[in-house]
């Protein structure tokens, strides 16, 4: 008896499938206790205790910037993921597992395989990787295999992978470190310059979900949003408002590196790609992809039509699970 499981390794979050249900959509941290070494939480559990440590643990993000920062961590979030799947949970062995796993295009070959390796210690058998680019064209609905051109642009938490996909292959791409890690930092930095207040992580992230925008004119704006932190001046506890035109402020060179690099890649593809491409457009995935104005100001930037993936944290995973229901037609794109 084998079981199918589909793997989205993110840098942000890891999404499994199995049998063709999300059944794992989790932070990708693990936290682990400094003195027995062990890994005591992963996941969303791991996840509430960032930045609300002690000294004797420690949370970490294994993939945070597109690289394997820990093995052994990694490997041990691997594992007990896919041990939290609800439907093997019940099953006193961990059956023989078939697996496509998606990994940042930026790993090496070194970090593939240990993910590899990690894959088969929890009994996979038969593992697979693939091409975040890939995978998320897939997911989007894309026929990859079609000679025609295809943009797609990826931002993710620690990576933003941009890439033109024909013919099954990757034609040209690139991934830069500028992605949704990268616009918490630059509120954090924003609210500690202009306003004074130190604010952590975790609600950085939550303004940039609220009152996050890529430009400073959006048809349908936000509310401002009251923001607690501690004064950098005074040492209190205080409150201020933000309005979604400051953090367009404080994200703009952020974006424009984005934008460059979506240029620069537009720049290096073949005219015949590039044809198609004028006349499907640019399709947008992961978790990025949903700040505000993003699209239209791509779209301006490029002279381009800009759509963004339907439930665009699950393109990756979805196409990562069409790839494995379908293994023969995608064999060309699969890493063994
Ligand atoms: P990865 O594939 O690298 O794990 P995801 O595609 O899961 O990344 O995207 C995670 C990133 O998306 C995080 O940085 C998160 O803050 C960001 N994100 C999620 N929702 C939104 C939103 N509504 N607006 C802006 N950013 C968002
Ligand atoms: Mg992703």
């Amino acid at each position: 008896m084998t079981e199918d499981i589909a793997i989205d390794l993110g840098t942000a979050n890891t999404l499994i499938i199995h049998n063709d249900k999300v059944v794992i959509d989790s932070p990708s941290i693990v936290a682990r206790d400094r003195v027995t070494g062990k890994i005591i939480a992963v996941g969303k559990e791991a996840s509430m205790m960032q930045g609300k440590t002690h000294e004797n643990i420690k949370t970490i993000r294994p993939l945070k910037d597109g690289v394997i920062a820990d093995f052994d961590a990694s490997e041990k979030m691997i594992s007990m993921f896919i041990k939290s799947i609800p439907a093997l949970k019940k099953k006193m062995f961990t059956p023989a597992l078939r697996m496509v796993v998606c990994i940042p295009s930026g790993i090496t070959e070194v970090e593939m395989r240990a993910v590899k390796e990690s894959c088969e210690r929890v009994n996979g058998k038969e593992v697979y990787l693939i091409h975040e680019p890939m995978a998320a064209a897939i997911g989007i609905g894309i026929d990859i295999m079609q000679p025609k051109g295809n943009m797609i642009v990826d931002i993710g938490g620690g990576t933003t992978e941009i890439a033109v996909i024909a013919l099954g292959g990757i034609v040209c791409d690139k991934s830069v470190k500028i992605a949704g890690d990268v616009f918490t930092n630059d509120i954090i930095y924003y609210m500690r310059t202009q306003h004074n207040l130190f604010v952590g992580e975790t609600t950085a992230e939550k303004i940039k979900i609220q009152v996050g925008s890529a430009t400073d004119q959006l048809e349908t704006p936000p509310d401002d949003m009251s923001v607690q932190g501690r004064d950098l001046l005074t040492g209190k506890p205080k409150q201020v408002e933000v309005s979604f035109r400051e953090i367009a402020k404080a994200l703009d060179k952020s974006i424009q590196r984005i934008e460059d690099a979506v240029m620069e890649t537009l720049s290096q593809t073949p005219p015949e790609l590039a044809a198609d491409i004028y006349n499907t457009g640019i399709y947008l995935a992961g978790g990025g992809s949903m700040l505000r104005g993003l699209d239209k100001r791509i779209s301006l930037k490029t002279d381009l039509p800009v759509y963004i993936a339907e439930d665009p944290l699950k393109a990756v995973v979805r196409g990562t699970g069409m790839a494995l229901k379908n293994i023969p037609k995608f064999r060309s794109i699969l890493i063994k």
